[in-house]
């Protein structure tokens, strides 16, 4: 045993656990025993963005905890990630220092690791990896081509902010009122060729399927909820342009009779079948063109062709005006939709900026309604993936003159990205690259060029929850196949911020595509996280964290001033994951209290000798409150085990404080009694300092283990099974007379 010290020095004894933890390799990833599952805890994936923020620190303190938590449990934890390396962030910062971003990244990189191991986070190191690796990024092509083989990728046009004087498109971040981030030049909207994500066979299953996923918490829900965008109504079929059916949509069942006009997604596959006017479809290229998706959303100005044809409905006494409307996606996705003035407030005030409409209004609305069917509509809608940007996984793909767009075949993968290049901002340099583009076509032969653009790193983050999951020794050769992927997947739970709810979806759409594509057949629900927890931001002064406004608040200050494990409770303490943690320095100070006082009052009472065997008549009048100690401290056990469970850490947190309440109550209570404490008495004690130590652990597992070595526990036991009650000693159990 250490000699203990009464005085808490968390540098000391944090550096102490930490060495220990690196000697033992304490949280290298377990093999569990043949077909048993594993507890897979995935944390977010960072950007590799430069240093930790308190966003991060609050997501990993709650999954440490967890994960120390099942660890302490018995069962074999996986708790891993890797960055999401690459994207625009990241060249841009590269850009900004004149650097390569693959220097940046690494940098970034191995300073947010050294981050995370002064907090002790209990992450298997050694299977951290890069979205940008070389090894990884082959198996993002992999992916790629797998599922523009089953049909889930396709190309088409769409609209992208360019700049003339840059020579390059610019995402939505690097525009700033209308102009160019880099030179100020005014942006222009141009159509580009791109790859796009189908994701809308999968809405169904992934609406479906929310109704099972009962360790999600309600945050998580409701964010997959939103991202569905589904609306309830009715359809009716109508005939479209070609003969062709049409059905249209309407969320007001009971008023269809009253509709007064159609409107079209622009990219609903009618469109061009009405279409025919030159006029009307230069409106129409105007609008699909005309950069809608960053105009105005409400009724009053998003754009609005009427496109002159009208569709006859059965019961409506006039045909009803046909107008195509990006608003129809925004609501309802790529759809047809009945205008109902009468009973939609956007509806009237599309209505009202149409004469045509204005007129059929007027004519009054129909008779009965026959053939309406009940039917569900999705607003979310497939995506782009790829971008005109340098620092991305290349996109397999060679474009042959004669053949097309061909496949690079799979035993050419990876197509690999230059590392030494440093991007300026202007131009695309991959496309600048002659030996990067100049290829031979794989199908033909003849001279071809490779596609320059690259993967969205949202498309990395399709799959980041896998690879953690296979060892990295095996990940060369069977990322998608390894057997060890049955143990960990799906993951038991995700815990990631509130704002990551976009991703979850598409990587719930991705296995599912994955899984019936084959290589996740056996996740047979098709969803990646069978438990969720989405917690909200940390902010400081009411406002989010800006260098801007001075209000950041650096997790390295508070570790150097506090400690680890304070800065860890505290945040775990100051809110429930479900609300904005607005910080201040109430929580630390508080928790930096309570870590001292434990330290001091255990340490004190682990170190008093025990006291001669006492005389069984003066135990026994003390039996009743040792009892009552061993029922506050099994009550308190039971919460603090159910708050992890669910992992309400800010109630954990506050349990356990509770706990060595009570325990310094009984102290306090015994003495008042009969003067000090007898041996039993004093026994009974130390137990229960021990199980507030194996409490505490998961929380500040620093000060945790250090409180355990120092009340005896053996340093190869550590951290030790979590208990199911408070064990008395024999001799200070019952009236002690036994
Ligand atoms: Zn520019
Ligand atoms: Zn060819």
């Amino acid at each position: 045993m250490s000699s203990a010290r009464s005085s808490y020095d968390a540098s000391a004894v944090e550096a102490e656990r930490q060495a220990a933890w690196a000697r033992n390799d304490a949280f290298a990833t377990p093999t569990p025993a043949d077909g048993d599952r594993g507890v897979y805890i995935k944390p977010s994936s960072p950007f590799t963005s430069g240093k930790l923020h308190m966003g991060h620190v609050r997501d990993y303190s709650i999954g440490d905890a967890y994960a120390r938590f099942r660890r302490a449990r018995g069962d074999a934890v996986l708790f891993g990630f890797g960055f999401d390396a690459f994207g625009l962030p990241a060249e841009m910062a590269a850009i900004e220092r004149k650097v390569p971003p693959a220097e940046w990244v690494e940098g970034c990189g191995e300073r947010m690791l050294e981050q995370m191991k002064r907090l002790g986070f209990s992450f298997d190191y050694d299977r951290v990896f890069y979205s940008s690796d070389e090894e990884q990024y082959r198996w993002s092509q992999w992916l790629f081509l797998t599922l523009l083989e089953a049909g889930f990728i396709y190309r088409d046009d769409t609209t992208v902010d360019w700049c003339d004087s840059c020579r390059t498109t610019l995402a939505a971040l690097q525009v700033e009122d209308g102009r160019c981030w880099r030179c100020h030049n005014e942006v222009r909207l141009i159509r580009r060729p791109t790859w796009f994500l189908r994701i809308t066979p999968y809405l169904e299953e992934n609406d479906r399927r929310l109704v099972d996923l009962e360790d999600w918490d309600e945050i998580s829900l409701s964010t997959q909820r939103y991202i569905l965008g589904r609306s309830d109504g009715v359809e009716v079929e109508l005939p479209g342009p070609d003969g062709e059916g049409l059905a249209v949509f309407t969320p007001h069942g009971d008023a269809v009779a009253e509709a007064s006009f159609v409107v079209l997604s622009p990219r609903h596959p009618s469109v061009d079948g009405w279409a025919t006017d030159p006029g009307v479809r230069e409106q129409l290229d105007a609008l699909r063109s005309g950069g809608w998706e960053r105009s105005a959303r409400d009724a009053k100005s998003v754009p609005l062709v009427d496109i002159g044809a009208s569709v006859r409905a059965p019961w409506a006494p006039d045909p009803l005006p046909v107008l195509v409307s990006p608003i129809v996606d925004a609501r309802y996705g790529p759809t047809a939709a009945f205008g109902i003035p009468s009973a939609d407030e956007a509806d009237e005030s599309i209505a009202a900026r149409v004469a045509r409409v204005e007129e059929a209004r007027a004519n009054g609305s129909g008779g009965q309604v026959t053939g309406a069917r009940e039917a569900v509509r999705y607003r979310a809608a497939d995506f782009s993936i790829s971008r005109q940007r340098f620092w991305g996984t290349p996109i397999p793909i060679v474009h042959c003159d004669a053949c097309g767009a061909v496949p690079v075949p799979a035993e050419d993968l990876p197509v690999v990205l230059p590392r030494d290049v440093e991007p300026t901002g202007e131009g695309n340099p991959l496309a600048e690259l002659a030996s990067f583009v100049d290829v031979a076509c794989p199908r033909c032969d003849a001279p071809a060029r490779r596609e320059t653009d690259t993967l969205d790193c949202h498309f990395d983050a399709l799959w980041l929850w896998v690879p953690a999951a296979v060892p990295p020794e095996g990940r060369a050769e069977s990322m998608f196949d390894h057997p060890e992927l049955r143990t960990w997947l799906p993951s038991e739970r995700l815990v990631a911020g509130s704002d990551s709810g976009g991703f979850v979806f598409d990587q719930r759409v991705v296995t599912k595509a994955l899984r019936d594509i084959g290589p996740f057949a056996f996740i047979a629900e098709g969803e990646p996280f069978s438990g969720c927890l989405f917690h909200e931001m940390v902010i400081a002064d009411g406002r989010k964290m800006s260098k801007h406004l001075g209000n950041v608040v650096d997790p390295d200050e508070l570790v150097e001033r506090y400690g680890a494990d304070t800065v860890r409770l505290a945040i775990l303490y100051a809110a429930g994951p479900a609300k904005t943690l607005n910080w201040n320095d109430g929580a630390l100070r508080f928790c930096d209290r309570f870590l001292r006082g434990v330290w001091a009052y255990a340490q004190e009472r682990f170190e008093s000798a025990p006291g001669a065997p006492e005389d069984p008549e003066a135990a026994a009048d003390t039996a009743f409150l040792r009892e009552r100690l061993c029922k506050w401290s099994d009550n308190g056990l039971a919460r603090i085990t159910a708050d992890l469970e669910e992992l309400q850490m800010h109630k954990a947190v506050r349990n356990v404080t509770r706990l060595f309440e009570r325990i310094q109550d009984f102290e306090k209570r015994v003495v008042a009694r009969r003067g000090e404490l007898g041996r039993a008495d004093a026994e009974a004690q130390v137990a229960a300092l021990l199980l507030l130590a194996r409490v505490l652990a998961p929380f500040a597992p620093h000060t945790g283990e250090a409180l355990l070595l120092a009340g005896g526990e053996d340093a190869g036991e550590l951290p030790g099974q979590w208990p199911e009650r408070l064990a008395l000693p024999a001799t200070s159990s019952g009236a002690g007379t036994s």
